[in-house]
């Protein structure tokens, strides 16, 4: 007996609703479920937060028709300027001495949401359902058997590949058993929007300090979203500071590169922590996103990321259709993981060890990284590496991160 659906996904998130889109002019029977509605102040995914999409992540949106949407929101980012507190190096990326345009967009995760949401609702073969949550599933030899619980009700449907984009708690993995490597950075983000004297000349700025990294990002022309990431313990102490004293703080941190900050908005404090799942799918069923990986976001990878991934996975699976295979056949997994597994490695090590080495005061290892800057900044060849890699482009990328469709 063929399942209810080709494919359920669990979680309307960024990256569970972004493989509905992906997925859907495949003409798949596809049901997203997701917990907290989009307009919801809950809602873990679609938050003020100021997102860096990659230029690999453009190239995705493009292709599954999103960036028309997303673009009216968007902020384009010109140059990069990275620096060190109290040294010389420093890292100047222009987007004019390389052969792209820009080298990201800063877009209001809110308003991702909305392209998202409706790109997907252009779909009759995608069914939202929500608010639902999945509490259990159980795995037959024709595919899954889920349980979702909704206005209180207990209700079953059957799918053929299970996908678990219900971020870094994931319920599937638990359910599934399936073990992660965890590790807690003691580090808290902070994320407010800010309003400077100087207009931000579409540059966004990272400066490591001793207190941790400063980023700002621009989403207008005399705004940026202001990301601070903090020692964990020490978050409560900057969250609680009147908008003067935060201000104060944030301009003896990042100097006065943009004038004075005039204003700040809200701020919204996130804890990090690193969790990596052992296992990526197993018979019947695939994590992505934040239920897989959950990184630091001091190089703003995860999604895009995450989106890589569902480019992979949705190509993985219309070839296996091309070549007859079930939805859920193994092999298409396995295809899946050989496109994918270099680059998830490369941004997760990446990613680690800048958040370890930005935090270490020894002498050796601040002059080593200050080296790296200066070096980084001297010779082409490593800048335009290190430039491609941050943007998503470089090594075996599925076809959409090169501009092809399906
Ligand atoms: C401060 C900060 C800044 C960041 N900046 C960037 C950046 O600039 N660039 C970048 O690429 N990445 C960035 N990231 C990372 C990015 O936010 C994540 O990679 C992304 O949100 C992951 O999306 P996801 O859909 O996998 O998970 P989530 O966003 O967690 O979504 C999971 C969804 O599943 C739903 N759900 C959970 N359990 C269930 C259930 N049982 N049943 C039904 N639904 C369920 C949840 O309600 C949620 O909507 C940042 C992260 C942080 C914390």
């Amino acid at each position: 007996m063929s399942p209810d659906y080709d494919v359920v996904i669990i979680g309307a998130g960024m990256v569970g609703a972004s493989l509905a889109c992906a997925l859907a002019p495949l003409g798949l029977r596809i049901a997203i479920i997701e917990s907290v509605t989009l307009s919801n102040e809950q809602q873990p995914s679609y938050d003020d937060r100021g997102l860096t999409l990659s230029p690999s992540t453009k190239r995705i949106l493009e292709q599954i028709n999103v960036w028309p949407q997303v673009q009216v929101y968007a902020t384009p980012i010109k140059k990069i300027h990275v620096s060190e507190q109290g040294r010389f190096g420093f890292t100047h990326i222009d987007a004019a001495e390389t052969e792209y345009s820009e080298l990201g967009n800063v877009v209001v995760a809110r308003s991702l949401g909305l392209a998202l949401h409706k790109r997907m609702s252009d779909f009759e073969n995608v069914k939202l359902i929500c608010p639902a949550e999945l509490k259990h599933f159980q795995r037959t030899d024709s595919g899954m058997i889920l349980e979702i619980s909704r206005s209180g009700d207990i209700e079953t449907m059957s799918a053929g590949l299970l996908v678990g984009a219900d971020g870094s708690n994931s319920l599937v993995r638990r359910l599934a058993g399936i073990n992660t490597r965890e590790n807690d950075f003691k580090q808290t983000v902070i994320v407010s929007n800010v309003t400077t004297q100087k207009p931000n000349n579409l540059t966004a700025y990272e400066r490591f300090t001793p207190h941790g990294p400063v980023a700002l990002l621009p989403i207008d022309k005399d705004r940026s979203v202001l990301v601070f990431t903090v020692d964990g313990k020490n978050a409560e102490h900057y969250l609680n500071m009147s908008d003067k004293q935060y201000i104060d703080a944030i301009e003896t941190e990042f100097g006065r590169r943009l004038g004075k900050i005039k204003q700040v908005g809200q701020r919204r404090s996130y804890p990090l922590r690193f969790i990596e799942a052992i296992e990526q799918y197993q018979e019947q069923l695939v994590l992505l996103g934040n239920a897989v990986h959950t990184i630091h976001p001091n190089t703003a990878q995860g999604f895009n990321l995450g989106l890589r991934d569902v480019a992979g996975l949705a190509e993985c699976i219309f070839r296996g259709i091309e070549k007859g295979r079930a939805i859920n056949d193994i092999c298409i997994l396995e295809d899946y993981i050989k496109l994918r597994y270099d680059d998830q490695q490369y941004v997760m090590r990446f990613t680690n060890k800048l958040a370890s080495c930005f935090y270490n005061k020894l002498p050796l290892l601040s002059s080593t990284r200050n080296f790296a800057m200066l070096l980084i900044d001297i010779l082409p060849n490593l800048k335009k590496s290190f430039v491609e890699r941050r943007m998503g482009l470089a090594g075996l990328q599925p076809r959409f991160v090169r501009g092809q469709s399906l």
